[in-house]
């Protein structure tokens, strides 16, 4: 099947799920217009959340969903491409090599995105299996197996033989690992938004887009925060500002660190080969580098753009501010991911279609924050530092940032993200 074809089509595994998906630009409309119907808002919340991006948009439904009066404040529109969530998918995988605490919050994080599918029935989770690539001793391969074997998570070595009969596409040097994580897959970021946006306003809370927030303080025993088109006050604060929280988060700003990263769409040789339920999600790490990339998606449905998407996501980006960005496309970040293709799956270019700029949160650690803001116990919540790797948790953390807020505690393990590892 042509490009063209199966864009029109999207006639793969999925191709039922898929037909019967409300194409992202409805989604949008619909959304934009339940938006636009909050024209008067009460001046006084139980909550704000100071960002509706990734993060916030799930933490507003899970403040609006248990009865909390709250009111999100987002820059932009929702979603927007200027911040972390831009680009059409996200890897979603359990082995997590990272730190072996991270897998019972993804435990619940795969629990929270069925309970989103099925509250508003559209598939946001595709699971497409995830082929990890790279040498035994390479440390992020060791860490998959280490949390792979701590918790049980499926994970299958594959002989060359049984790669190359599963997954032809692949040409990887003698002496690669590789391991497929069958129950990983993707994630669809500006659907998921779109979704958690539309819950939380059904719920009943209140979203103001294209407002900024200029800064808040403490006031009155809450707190006041000022927009650049008025003032609002409330009990507690939760900040979800993704590249801009450093600005919101005196102290944690010399923590965080913002870098720039480049993705693309490529055309392949055989556009079928690559499809999704045709090819798998995939990471190598090589030479100190890790490349992942995800199979070809339907863009009328998921979003955009077209293609096969490949990024890169360590070594880091160039070190950057989230308001002076140079979100052009740059060759010298083609001509990386084109090589690597080159070297690993050598049919997968023949053109580039298109390439994208988004930004990473960076802790010195690469772990998140969640956590009080220091000096603000019990009222001020952090959602931040995500550092390349966040969206996956994002249905898990809205529910931790919201209890952390409105009870005080969560019952999630969380020990090893608090800010004072920082001090
Ligand atoms: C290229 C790339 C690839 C990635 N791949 C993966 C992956 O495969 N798997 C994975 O799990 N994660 C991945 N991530 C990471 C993941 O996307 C991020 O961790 C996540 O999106 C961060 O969410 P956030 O809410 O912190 O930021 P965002 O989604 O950017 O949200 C922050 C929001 O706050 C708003 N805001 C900021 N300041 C203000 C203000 N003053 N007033 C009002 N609004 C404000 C912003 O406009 C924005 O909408 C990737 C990230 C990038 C960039």
């Amino acid at each position: 099947m042509d490009r063209r074809r199966f864009i029109q089509t999207a006639s793969t595994a999925s191709a039922a799920t898929l037909a019967s998906m409300l194409p992202i630009a409805d989604l949008h409309a619909r959304v934009k217009a339940g938006l636009d119907k909050l024209t008067q808002i009460p001046q006084t919340y139980d909550a704000i959340v100071l960002g509706v991006g990734s993060m916030g948009a799930a933490t507003c439904f899970q403040l609006a969903r248990q009865g909390f009066r709250v009111l999100g404040l987002e820059q932009f529109d929702i979603p927007h491409e200027l911040g972390s969530h831009t680009g059409q998918s996200r890897i979603i995988r359990k082995a997590y090599a990272e730190h072996p605490d991270y897998v019972p919050l993804l435990e619940r994080a795969y629990e929270n995105w069925k309970a989103l599918e099925e509250e508003t029935g559209t598939q946001v989770y595709f699971r497409t299996g995830l082929l990890y690539c790279g040498q035994s001793e390479d440390p992020f391969i060791k860490g998959v197996k280490f949390s792979s074997g701590k918790y049980q998570i499926p994970l299958q070595a594959l002989s060359i033989e049984e790669a190359g009969r599963k997954f032809p596409q692949f040409r990887l040097p003698h002496g690669f690992e590789r391991l497929l994580e069958p129950d990983a897959g993707l994630l669809t970021p500006e659907r998921s938004i779109l979704l958690y946006t539309e819950l939380a306003l059904r719920y009943g809370a209140f979203i103001r887009t294209r407002e900024k927030v200029r800064s808040w303080t403490r006031d009155n025993g809450g707190f006041l925060v000022k927009t650049d088109l008025g003032d609002y006050q409330a009990k507690k604060l939760i900040v979800t500002a993704g590249p801009w929280a450093g600005s919101l988060l005196p102290g944690l700003d010399r923590h965080l660190t913002v870098t720039r990263q480049a993705m693309a769409w490529m055309q392949p040789e055989r556009w079928d080969d690559f499809t999704l339920g045709n090819f798998p999600c995939w990471i190598i790490e090589h030479d100190g580098r890790a490349f992942y990339g995800f199979p070809i998606l339907p863009a009328g449905q998921l979003g955009g753009p077209v293609g096969l998407k490949v990024a890169m996501h360590y070594p880091g980006g160039e070190v950057t501010l989230p308001d002076v960005v140079d979100r052009r496309s740059r060759k010298e970040d083609e001509e990386i991911l084109v090589e690597a293709l080159r070297q690993h799956i050598p049919g997968a270019w023949t053109a580039t279609l298109a390439m994208k700029t988004c930004l990473y949160t960076n802790t010195p650690d690469k772990d998140f924050v969640l956590d009080f803001l220091p000096g603000y116990e019990g009222d001020v919540v952090i959602g931040a530092g995500f550092s390349g790797h966040g969206f996956k948790f994002v249905s898990a953390v809205s529910e931790v940032l919201s209890d952390l807020a409105m009870k005080g505690s969560t019952s999630l393990p969380i020990g090893f993200l608090r800010a004072s590892r920082f001090s």
